[in-house]
């Protein structure tokens, strides 16, 4: 492929990625696509009015469940479920605990999820999140994302830590604290920490009074905050080949923007496609925007009833239904090959990748993989698959817990990355298309699984 089509068939992922700083803004950037295609939003308080061929989205916070309704009733032939997961590793602030400290002024964090602490030292941090708001008499939300960097967490001179290169364990409580700005007060604890000013508002956050500023909002009409910092770096396309994409997010920004793609690409079918975002999968799904929770399974039954079946023709419908569940894998890493198992070494730009482990970390099985790969011949796509080291344990995903909830039969995938869970992964080039392709015939076609 030319260099310069490289570069075009990620510019949608790019700008997608830039525009989803968290889940939040993640699923506000997929609900706007959605809308902007004719896709109509639910209020999951209201009765859901639906007519055959529609197109629909809920959004839950930072999830969002979209649907198109098929030609022919789920009852008889199921719906196509891809899951994807809106939220990836991240620093979340601790808003309003802002201390003065030597001299600056900087936010204690805690980590979200899995991260890989070390690669969030000496960047250029933007802070991002939503506002919870009392104004003119009604509670809100306002999305918001610093247009600069606001934050840095620096490292510790090496001169100060000679031992650095053999190993640091940075600690999460001291080590970690981002500095906001200097301190324009003389501390007279010079060696404490102290609060800004103990029993601050919220709204007298540095932090929330900043933000409240970009938004041109009163900092008193802001209740309280939910935070994080992200690497402010934008996408890019790596190596001499321009082969690689190195982005913050990846994991799962990439697997949400197939799945985006793909139900809007699906033109009208007899299958009920779904493309489902869950949020909080990096903190184990157990939230009520998470797939272990039961937003899948209501949306799909709320979907058969307001179409006119009852409870028996919903539970025909899941028991004809699939669900792939699409999030990154680990592609082997050139300099740490002893890290996979010989025989399941993914390898970037190669196609996606079926995951399995035996004790269903992964919800493969032989015959949805099957299923996976007939689909991917189908496409023209190789596929290939991956197994943990047996003597090390596996990761997990959205899978077992949206398959074990909603008893679709499931498999899991996902295109292969690099440096998963640091805040800046790499990626094949082409992989992301590849994966939207597929899904895209998923939901083109009727195949019974
Ligand atoms: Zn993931």
């Amino acid at each position: 492929m030319h260099v310069d089509s490289r570069g075009e068939s990620v510019s949608g992922l790019r700008a997608f990625i830039e525009s989803s700083p968290t889940p939040y803004h993640a699923a506000l950037s997929i609900s706007e696509r959605l809308e902007g295609d004719g896709f109509l939003r639910l209020a999951e308080a209201d009765a859901f009015s639906l007519t055959p061929a529609g197109k629909y989205f809920v959004r839950r916070g930072g999830a969002v469940v979209a649907f198109r309704i098929g030609e022919q009733p789920a009852s008889s032939i199921g719906f196509r479920v891809a899951a994807a997961h809106t939220d990836s590793p991240t620093l979340k602030l601790k808003v309003g605990a802002e201390r003065r400290r030597h001299g600056v002024v900087s936010v204690p964090v805690e980590v979200y999820g899995g991260a890989i602490v070390s690669s969030w030292i000496d960047r250029d941090l933007g802070v991002a999140g939503v506002l919870a708001t009392r104004e003119n008499g009604g509670s809100g939300i306002r999305f918001y994302r610093s247009s600069r960097p606001v934050a840095v967490i620096p490292n510790l001179a090496i001169h100060l830590n000679r031992s650095v290169n053999e190993g640091f364990e940075y600690n999460k409580q001291d080590h970690l604290p981002a500095i906001l700005q200097m301190d324009d007060v003389d501390s007279p604890e010079q060696s404490g920490n102290s609060r800004l000013d103990p029993g601050t508002r919220i709204s007298e956050s540095i932090l929330v009074r900043y933000a409240a500023s970009q938004l041109g909002i009163d900092p008193g009409a802001v209740v309280d905050a939910d935070l994080y910092l992200w690497d402010m770096q934008p996408p890019a396309l790596v190596g001499v080949d321009e082969s690689l994409i190195c982005s913050g997010r990846l994991d799962n920004l990439a697997a949400c923007y197939s799945a985006v793609e793909a139900i809007q690409s699906a033109q009208s079918s007899r299958t009920s496609a779904v493309a489902a975002f869950f949020n909080n999968e990096e903190i184990g799904s157990r939230t009520r925007e998470g797939a272990d929770s039961g937003m899948l399974r209501t949306i799909l039954e709320r979907i058969v009833l307001a179409l006119g079946g009852d409870r028996e023709e919903f539970h025909r419908a899941l028991a004809s239904s699939f669900l792939i569940s699409n999030d990154a894998a680990h592609a082997v890493h050139p300099n740490f090959a002893d890290k996979h198992d010989p025989a399941y070494s993914p390898r970037l730009n190669r196609g996606p990748v079926i995951k399995y482990n035996g004790n269903f970390r992964y919800t493969t099985t032989a015959q949805t993989a099957a299923y996976f790969e007939d689909l991917c011949r189908r496409c023209d796509v190789p596929v290939q698959r991956f197994v943990n080291r047996s003597d090390m344990a596996s990761g997990s995903t959205i899978g077992p817990a949206a398959s074990a909830l909603s008893e679709v039969p499931a498999v899991d995938v996902g295109i292969p990355i690099l440096g998963m869970h640091s805040i800046r992964e790499t990626a094949g080039v082409n992989d992301p298309a590849v994966m939207t392709r597929v899904l895209a015939q998923y939901f083109a076609e009727s195949a019974i699984f």
